[in-house]
């Protein structure tokens, strides 16, 4: 909140004696500035924590909690704005002074205090005081530019999706993790099939609503704790932590056959597709690092799509030995 430009700023007082408040109000209030006041010191910490005021004038000598203790707990307090404090002090010492200002006094007046001086010193904490309002508000926004930066730089444009730098980050993480606990990490590639016809037939817009609504039916499908990225331009990937190829399987049969009852619907038609899948999993003896997990996916893949589409395929299953030819074998003897 930025400080009130000029007589309109709140002015806390606070003193134990009733006279030096009334008549430090009364001239200030001549000047304009909306005035409070508190008797001691935790009435003061009661009202500045309530309704934080855009500056403090704070005596030193109270009961119980002095100004000392005041200033210092304000400071220290992170949940509040800047609010300058100027301390009175009543004997005009050095050591006050330096111990005023030590524990987080910005300024202080001496008493008897000379009102032309007050004034000037409020008038200069209070510019102070808006200059830090408009630092912190300029941080904040850019706090807030960061982290859309942050999330803009690691999802995909189109469908939401972690983007493919991301998801190559988080099979990292995943992988070591699950090298580590000696835990399974599947991954499932997902690719349309005849998606290009779709362009070709209905347009790009088309294509990408299609894109669209699979990376939904992809979500949905998963896990809250899997990881549903955006591979290629129509290839989707999704790691299932803790997860053997059996489970693997299962999830990637289940979204193929909610693809295949699918409805895709765009502006002015509607359509069926199907997927492929391979699917993959950790540890394997032919798996032995990150890489080769996507890869054997991804040859899983190739060998659905060859034997027709529309289909599942398990990395290492007769089916895909069978016509694993079509593909090269890079998997053996890689450490992680
Ligand atoms: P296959 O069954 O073998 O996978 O055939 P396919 O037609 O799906 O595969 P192909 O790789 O020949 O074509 C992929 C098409 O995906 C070509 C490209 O224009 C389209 N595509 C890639 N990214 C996007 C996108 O962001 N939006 C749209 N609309 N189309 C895309
Ligand atoms: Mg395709
Ligand atoms: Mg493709």
């Amino acid at each position: 909140m930025a400080a009130e430009q000029g007589p309109r700023a709140r002015i806390l007082i606070v003193d134990d004696h009733e006279d030096n408040v009334e008549v430090i109000r009364a001239r200030l209030e001549a000047s304009g500035y909306q005035i409070e006041s508190a008797a001691d010191g935790q009435e003061a910490l009661d009202r500045v924590r309530s309704a934080p005021p855009d500056l403090i004038l704070l005596d030193v000598m109270m009961p119980r909690i002095d100004g000392m203790e005041v200033a210092r707990q304000i400071k220290a307090d992170e949940t509040l704005p800047f609010i300058p404090i100027i301390m009175q002090t009543a004997l005009d010492t050095v050591q006050h002074k330096v111990e005023g200002l030590g524990a987080g006094a910005d300024d202080y007046v001496t008493k008897p205090i000379n009102f032309a001086e007050l004034e000037a010193r409020v008038k200069s904490m209070l510019r102070i005081k808006l200059l830090q309002d408009e630092l912190s508000a300029a941080n904040d926004r850019l706090a807030r530019v960061n982290e859309e930066l942050r999330r803009v730089a690691v999802t995909d444009g189109l469908t939401g999706l972690h983007n493919r730098r991301n998801v190559e980050t988080l099979l990292h993480e995943m992988f070591e993790h699950s090298v580590r606990l000696h835990e399974p990490l599947a991954c499932a590639m997902f690719d349309l099939d005849h998606f290009k016809s779709v362009n070709d037939t209905y347009g790009h817009q088309a294509g990408d609503a299609v894109l669209q609504q699979l990376a939904e039916i992809l979500k949905v499908s998963a896990r809250e704790i899997d990881k549903v990225g955006r591979y290629g331009g129509e290839e989707f990937i999704v790691l299932l932590p803790g997860t053997v190829l059996d489970a693997a399987v299962t999830f990637a049969e289940r979204t193929r056959q909610q693809v295949e009852s699918h409805t895709f619907t765009f502006e002015g038609g509607s359509l069926r597709r199907t997927i492929s899948c391979g699917v993959a999993a950790f540890p394997h003896p032919r798996i032995g690092h990150r890489e080769a997990l996507v890869k054997a996916a991804d040859d899983a893949l190739y060998v659905a799509k060859e034997l027709g589409r529309n289909r599942v395929v398990r990395f290492d299953s007769p089916e895909f030995n069978q016509h694993s030819d079509v593909v090269d074998d890079q998997y053996a003897n890689q450490l992680p």
